[in-house]
């Protein structure tokens, strides 16, 4: 690993972020995503995750966002 990357992770952990690997991040699925999460920050940041965060990814950390649910709701 990189000083860079051990520095940009130590800076999260500072943040009050998590790391992936303790949060099980892996691909997500089409109802569970990081891009319909409320701790999704576009394009590619969480508040609660550290790192480059792909939105079809997804952790155990996920909450579904109203307002994305919302949309959803009024597409129907
Ligand atoms: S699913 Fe996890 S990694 Fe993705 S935005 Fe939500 S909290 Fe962050």
């Amino acid at each position: 690993m990189s000083e860079r990357s051990e520095y940009l992770k130590a800076r999260a952990r500072q943040d009050g972020k998590r790391a992936k690997e303790s949060v099980n991040y892996s691909k997500g699925s089409p109802a569970a995503h990081c891009g319909v999460c409320k701790h999704f920050t576009p394009p590619n940041a969480c508040e609660k995750v550290e790192g480059h965060i792909v939105p079809s990814y997804w952790c155990r950390l996920f909450e579904k966002s109203r307002l994305i649910s919302g949309a959803l709701t009024r597409r129907r």
